[in-house]
Formats: structure tokens, sequence, C-alpha cells
């Protein structure tokens, strides 16, 4: 007997059936005399339909009206799914983030949980209930709602489950899992059956979409068990977990990549101190985010700097830049928002060496120019053309035998 936290998110409640369906799953945990807390995100489109209404409204929506509006998504869901549950025999009570304390900072839009008091949901469990808790919103010190920022019920679940001492946070989502890469560009991707906290965290803020990276902080810092897994069909999914000694762990995980990078060049800037404060400052100014930066080795007493922007920003980092080389009397700027971003990530990268040579390799013997290179103590990663993305994804993929059979081609 066990009590678990389980999440689903939008699609897998997003019509009358898929909310049955959850029900009879949740029904099959209850019958194995398991405790269950369900937390739910709105129906697929709805906070999406909730937003266009109030851009209807106000152009520009106050932000504390905004989410008291976005609440009431999650708010149909709970409802909906305790009737489902109670239908089939099920006994169970839904909340509100309001009703069960979830207490968040005031930060409306992008709210943090400060404390989750559990009591209420003891005592139901207590007498046999299912809980039913609504995702994405909590309320602060002084009774305002808030929400936690898109895709925040991820969050919500591992903060419950924290709360609750759960033996395990279970995420719901319609992918049956983590895999070694987007199955869309290699066939050949596989579905892992645990990684680290640490490598999920890499590979969600290089580009994997599969939780909210919030959320495995989260899970990471209170040592909550979570699971990734299809609310489509039955499966292990993969367990996120700490590193684990016995194991033997596989030098890389999983790769990651990222289309919406863009790079910028300035050349001929003077080598002297102030240069790159200076230039990474007024892209800061302009609130444009800089991914990676490289600076030339100087060579007659000027250097060059490329760094990396989303891709969304390339046009105003563009002018920015203009405008600072003009001020330096630089020599030049150019810009290719034609590039990609690939990731190898791993914990095996820490006793390893030679990983980051062998990911080279495996580019050039495919003709992949490298344009540039960061490193960190488990990911390696390279900027190259666009076009390459696919074909250097595979290449990597197969180097590294992360393949179906798992074993390296050569
Ligand atoms: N309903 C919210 C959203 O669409 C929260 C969530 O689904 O996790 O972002
Ligand atoms: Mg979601």
């Amino acid at each position: 007997m066990a009590l678990i936290v389980q999440k689903y998110g939008g699609t897998s409640v997003g019509t009358p059936e898929r909310i049955q369906a959850v029900a009879e799953r949740v029904k099959r945990f209850r019958s194995q005399g398991d405790d269950v807390v369900v937390v739910v995100s709105a129906m697929s489109g709805v906070t999406d339909a909730l937003i266009k209404l109030a851009r209807s409204v106000h152009a520009d929506p106050p932000v504390r009206e905004l989410d008291v509006l976005l609440a009431t998504g999650e708010q149909q869901t709970i409802a909906l799914l305790a009737m489902a549950l109670e239908k089939i025999g099920c006994a169970a009570r839904s909340y509100t983030g309001q009703q069960v304390h979830i207490l968040t900072d005031n930060a409306y839009g992008k709210a943090r949980i400060v404390k989750i008091d559990e009591t209420r949901i003891h005592e139901d469990l207590k007498k046999g209930h299912v809980v039913v808790v609504a995702g994405f919103q909590g309320v602060d010190d002084l009774g305002n709602i808030t929400t936690l920022g898109r895709g925040g019920s991820d969050t919500t679940g591992v903060a419950l489950a924290a709360a609750l001492k759960a033996d395990e946070c279970q995420i719901y989502t319609d992918v049956d899992g983590v895999y070694t890469t987007d199955p869309r560009i290699e066939p050949q991707a596989r579905r892992l059956d645990r990684i680290t906290f640490e490598e999920m965290l890499e590979l969600a803020s290089l580009g994997s979409k599969v939780l909210q990276i919030r959320s495995v902080e989260f899970a990471g810092k209170y040592h909550v068990p979570l699971r990734v897994l299809s609310s489509f069909g039955e499966g292990p999914g993969t367990l996120i977990t700490y590193e684990d000694n016995d194991m033997e762990a596989p030098l890389i995980s999983g790769i990651a990549f990222n289309r919406d990078e863009a790079k910028l060049t300035i050349r001929g800037v003077p080598d002297k101190p102030g240069i790159a404060a200076l230039i990474l400052g007024e892209i800061g100014k302009a609130n444009i985010n800089v991914d990676m930066i490289v600076q030339n080795v100087a060579a007659d007493d000027t250097t060059d700097f490329t760094f990396t922007v989303h891709r969304g920003e390339y046009k105003k980092a563009l002018d920015v830049l203009k405008r600072v080389a003009r001020e330096l009397k630089a020599r030049e700027v150019s810009g290719d928002d034609k590039i990609v971003k690939i990731s190898i990530v791993g914990v095996g990268m820490r006793s390893h060496a030679g990983i980051a040579s062998q990911m080279f390799k495996a580019l050039a013997d495919e003709g992949i120019n490298i344009q540039m290179i960061s490193t960190s103590e488990i990911k390696v990663s390279v900027v190259v053309e666009e076009k390459y993305l696919e074909l250097g994804v595979r290449a990597l993929h197969n180097t590294f035998g992360l393949e179906k059979t798992g074993q390296p081609a050569s």
C-alpha cells in the first residue's frame, strides 16, 4: 500500500471520455489499496481560450484578474473528475488550490509555492476518499488567487507529493516516458527506464519539453521520486531519480536539440577590460537573454565575440549590436539565424574522458562543421548549420549506442 500523487495534463483530461478513462485508472490504484491524490490541468485548449477571452476584453489584462480567470480552467476539471470517480463507485472530493491552502508568493502569473497545509488531504485519505486537487493555482497570504505559470500543474503535483511525503509522483502525459532523443527525428530513439534529476534538468533546459523545468528542480530538491508515463496506455514510463551507484550508468543518456537559436558576431573590438560587459550589458538592457558566448583570442589588440540568442529576438539583438559596433568602432557585425544547438547529456561524462572528442569526430565523419562549442560537467553542446540537425542527432545517437538494441554500431 502506497501513497501516490498522479498528475494528468490537459490532453489526458481533454474530453469527457478521457476524464472517465482517468477515473478508471485511479480506481485501479485504489482497488490495490493505494491512497491516491490526483492533480489535474485544465482540459486541453481551455487555458489558451481563457487567455484569448481576457484579451478580447482588455488588450493587456491586469495580472491579478487574469489569474482569477485562468484558475477556473482547472476548477472545471477537478469537479468533472470527482463526478466521474463517484459514478464508478470511487468516493472522491475535489479541491481548488485555495481550499487546500497551497500558499504561494504574490507574483501573479508565475507564483512560487511557499507552503502546503496537508492536514485536510490526510483526513480525506483516511476516510478512503480520492482527493482531486486543481493544478497550476494557489493563494497568497492575503487570499488572492495566483497561478504558477504555463505548465504549472507539474509543479503542483510535485509540491503535493513532497508535502504529503508520497511514495511516488506520477506525471501522466501523451508520451510514454523520456526518450534518448525525439523519436520524430531519430526513429531508433528509446524510452529510458530511468534518468537522474540532473540529466533531466539539463535535457529540459536544452530543449526537451516533457516536464516543466521548475517541477524537476522541486523534485530534485525535495527528493520526490518522479515518474513520467502515458495516460493512453500501460507501461513503466521513466523514473527520474538520484544517481544509483549499483547501476552501470550509460555514458550519455540523451540528446537534446534546440531550433530556436540564432548567433551574432562582432569583430574587431578593443581587447581591454570592460568590453564584454559593455556589449552583453547592452543586449541585457534590451531584455534579450544570451545563451552561449565565445570570445576569440586577441590579435593586434582587437578581438571578436560570438553569442547566441533566441531566434525570435535575432533582429532586435542585431540592431543593438550594430549600434554598439558604431560606438566601439568595431570592424564588422554579422549574424546567422539558420543554426541549431545539439547537446549530449550524461552523468557518465564526469568519470570518462574523451566524450567531447568522440562527439566532434562523429560530426566530422558526416562532414558537419561545428561553429561553436560549450561544455558543462554533464553536457557538451555544439552549434551547427540548421540543415544538419537530423543528420547530426542521428550520428550522435548511433555513436553513443543509444538505439533500441543498446549496442554501439562500431
Ligand atoms: N493549464 C495550465 C496550462 O495550460 C497549467 C498546466 O496545464 O499545467 O499551462
Ligand atoms: Mg501541461
